[in-house]
Order: C-alpha cells, then sequence, then structure tokens
C-alpha cells in the first residue's frame, strides 16, 4: 500500500492544525502580555505549522518554497520553541549552541537542495539537528520537574519533548543510513520520494507530530495553572511587602487555632504597629513610608522562625502568629522585635530615619474563646503599649 496519500495528508491537517493553534497563542499573547513566553510559543508554533504545511505542499508550490522555505521554518520553529521553554522557566538560554545548530541546521538543507540535492541529506540535517536543539528544551524542563503543585503539567511537557527528540534523532539517524546507503533517490521536486519512507519513518513523523500538538496543549495548561497560582498570590499577599495580606491571615490562624483544638501546640498573637508613623510620611514622603513597611517586613522574616504566620494587616500594622509559644515566650520574643527596630537607621535619601514599634501579645485561654476575641485582646494590648509610651510590649492577660 502507497504511503503516499497518508503521510502528505497527515502533514497538512497537522500544518493546518498548528497554524490554527497559533492563532490561539497569538490571542492569548496579546490579552496575557505579562506571560512574555507565549509569544515566543506563538511564533513557534505559526513558523512549525507554516513549515509543516509548505512541506506537505510539496510539488504543488515551487521547490525553493516547499523544501528551502519549509524546512527553514520548520528549524526555525524548532529554535523558538527552545527560546520559550527557556522563557517559561526562566532559565539561561545556550544561545551559542542554539546558533550554531541552527546554523548547521539550515546550511546543510541548503547544501542538500543546491549542492547535492538529495532529500536523505535534508532530511538528516533538519530532523536529526532539530532533535539536537531539541534535547536542550527536554533539559531544562527535567531540571523543572521537582516544582510543587506543577510536576503534572510539567510532565505533559517533558514527555512531549523527550518523544520529539526520540522521533527527530531517528528520522535523522534513518535518513543519514539511507544517504551513507548510497541508496538510489530519484530527485523528482514533486513529492515522490519524500513521502515514501515505509512504516518506520511513518511512524516516527506520525510521532513528532502527536508530540508537538501534546507539547502545544500542555503549553497552554502550564500557562493556565501559573495564572491561578499567580491570582491566589495576589489574594494572598500584600502587594507592597509580600507578606500575607488580612485575608489570608485569618484563614491560617483559624487552622491554627482548630490544629490547637485538637490538641496540638498553643499559639500567641503579636499585634504590631509603627509608632508616629504618619511623621516619617510627613516629614520624607510617601515612598520613604513605603520603604519603612518594606525593611520592617524583612525584618520581621529574619527575626521569626518558619512557622511564624506574618501578615501586614493593614496600613502601618503588623500581625504575627507563633505556633507553640508560651505567653513568656511570645512576650520575649516580641521584645526582641521591638529592639530590634528600635536599633534600625534606615537610609532614604542621604536622610537617616529611625523608629520604633509598639506591640501587643495575646494568647487564647481556653477552647471557647474565639479566633476574633484573641485578635481583639491583642489589639486591646498594643492599645495598652501605645498609652503607655510606645515602643514597648504589652502582654494582654485573660
Ligand atoms: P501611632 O503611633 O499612634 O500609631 O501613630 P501613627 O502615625 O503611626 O498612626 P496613624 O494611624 O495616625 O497614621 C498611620 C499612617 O500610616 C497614616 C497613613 O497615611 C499611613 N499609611 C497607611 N498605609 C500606608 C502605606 O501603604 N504606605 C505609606 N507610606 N503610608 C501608609
Ligand atoms: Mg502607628
Ligand atoms: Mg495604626
Amino acid at each position: 500500500m502507497s504511503l503516499l496519500p497518508d503521510l502528505r495528508t497527515l502533514m497538512f491537517a497537522h500544518g493546518v492544525f498548528l497554524l490554527s493553534a497559533a492563532i490561539g497563542f497569538f490571542t492569548a499573547a496579546w490579552c496575557l502580555r505579562q506571560f512574555h513566553s507565549l509569544l515566543l510559543w506563538a511564533i513557534s508554533c505559526l513558523l512549525m505549522g507554516g513549515g509543516t504545511l509548505l512541506l506537505a505542499l510539496r510539488g504543488y508550490v515551487a521547490p525553493e518554497v516547499s523544501i528551502l522555505l519549509g524546512n527553514y521554518l520548520v528549524i526555525t520553529a524548532c529554535a523558538v520553541l527552545v527560546l520559550a521553554i527557556a522563557r517559561d522557566f526562566s532559565s539561561p538560554i545556550p544561545r551559542c549552541r542554539l546558533l550554531a545548530l541552527l546554523v548547521i541546521a539550515t546550511g546543510g538543507v541548503s547544501a542538500g537542495y543546491y549542492f547535492l540535492p538529495n532529500t536523505d541529506l535534508r532530511l538528516f540535517f533538519s530532523a536529526g539537528v532539530c532533535g539536537v536543539m531539541l534535547i536542550d528544551a527536554a533539559r531544562l524542563s527535567w531540571q523543572k520537574l521537582h516544582e510543587p503543585e506543577m510536576t503534572g503539567v510539567l510532565l505533559g511537557i517533558l514527555l512531549p519533548l523527550v518523544l520529539l527528540v526520540v522521533g527527530c534523532l531517528l528520522i535523522g539517524a534513518l535518513a543519514m543510513m539511507r544517504f551513507l546507503g548510497g541508496v538510489p533517490l530519484v530527485e523528482d521536486h514533486v513529492g515522490g520520494a519524500i513521502f515514501q519512507f515505509g512504516w518506520l519513518r511513518l511512524g516516527a513523523g506520525l510521532l513528532i507530530m502527536l508530540s508537538l500538538q501534546g507539547l502545544y496543549f500542555s503549553v497552554i495548561l502550564f500557562v493556565a495553572l501559573r495564572l491561578n497560582m499567580r491570582l491566589r498570590h495576589e489574594v494572598q499577599h500584600d502587594p507592597l511587602t509580600g507578606l500575607y495580606n488580612r485575608r489570608m491571615f485569618e484563614d491560617v490562624a483559624t487552622h491554627e487555632r482548630a490544629r490547637w483544638l485538637r490538641g496540638g501546640d498553643p499559639f500567641a498573637v503579636l499585634f504590631i504597629d509603627l509608632d508616629h508613623f504618619k511623621w516619617i510620611n510627613d516629614g520624607h514622603g510617601h515612598a520613604a513610608g513605603d520603604e519603612v513597611l518594606r525593611t520592617i517586613a524583612s525584618l520581621l522574616r529574619r527575626q521569626l522562625r518558619e512557622a511564624d504566620v506574618i501578615a501586614r494587616f493593614g496600613g502601618e500594622e503588623f500581625c504575627v502568629l507563633m505556633p507553640g509559644q508560651s505567653a513568656q515566650n511570645a512576650a520575649e520574643i516580641a521584645e526582641r522585635l521591638c529592639h530590634a527596630v528600635a536599633d534600625l537607621c534606615i537610609q532614604w535619601q542621604g536622610q537617616s530615619i529611625r523608629l520604633s514599634v509598639s506591640i501587643g501579645v495575646a494568647l487564647p485561654q481556653g477552647s471557647v474563646e474565639t479566633l476574633e476575641s484573641v485578635l481583639a485582646r491583642a489589639d486591646q494590648a498594643l492599645y495598652a503599649a501605645k498609652q503607655g509610651g510606645r515602643n514597648r510590649v504589652v502582654l494582654q492577660a485573660a
């Protein structure tokens, strides 16, 4: 049975699919401009689709267009694909290697067209060298595989890439074997030879097409997942300091309280308020105030444990939940924080800014006490610290 119509039809359908997928990628790149890699994926998809379509049209359009341009587009698409993967994973791009492989592949295809016209030689340079190029993309995805919450979708990217590499290298190796074996090939430029490759090459071709389609689907999923993670981060964090916001703090605190009620560790709550912060804004400007808030946030991160939950509650107020702390420990830690802030000397446009904080501390007094009540008592303790002259810690008894 002749494979000629089948492979051509498959390639044609594959090219059309990729072109329509490219439209989707361009639309996504336009709508989600913060994901720079989407434009690269769109370009790669467009080039791959266009190149495949031209290769499938061999014999129907000028050979320079179908054979040469088709191969150039597919090779460039592979290089752009590696760039897109590197951009997605914020990995360094092996620029020199990529450029060298691009030159070798396009140069080899040109030589196999003009100087030594031979389909196998061209196939070796286009498929084989693209396979080598894609090894970098597979390597970069492999390195990212351990990312939490992403493993599934990263496997969806890695697996097609590995299959792509295998398919491309297989086609490249078969082409070279035929070329070296001196298998006579009629270079008729009308499409006979390239579509008569036998079952192994048809299988490898199918593998490449399916892997590419799977890869582009996984990339869309990957972007959706990252978008979801970014939105979740924005909902849970304060943009200025990067700390949890009030909503997230209350969620985590509710969780901690439930754990404590089940027999877990007790916890302490610290309410921290910057003293006379308005003076800093008035005296040095709002930007200086923002810098002070960022500095306090990083001081809290440095001074507290990984297990402690730190949040910016609003304005110049911070809240900390410390699991596993007795009242005395919590008060000591609060004192330490108070001193650390008083020792700070923030430089802002050639001026030194000094500041202090007041801290209210409270611990749940029994299983009936609600979280709101503990927070309210910490707030009362903070108020007492302010009343007491600021730059101090007050522990709220039950
Ligand atoms: P006290 O010692 O009694 O706490 O006095 P204070 O000046 O710290 O408190 P007050 O509530 O009078 O002022 C808080 C100021 O914090 C007023 C507001 O403009 C400022 N502020 C709130 N959010 C931000 C912010 O995101 N950036 C900056 N720079 N200032 C902020
Ligand atoms: Mg204040
Ligand atoms: Mg305040």
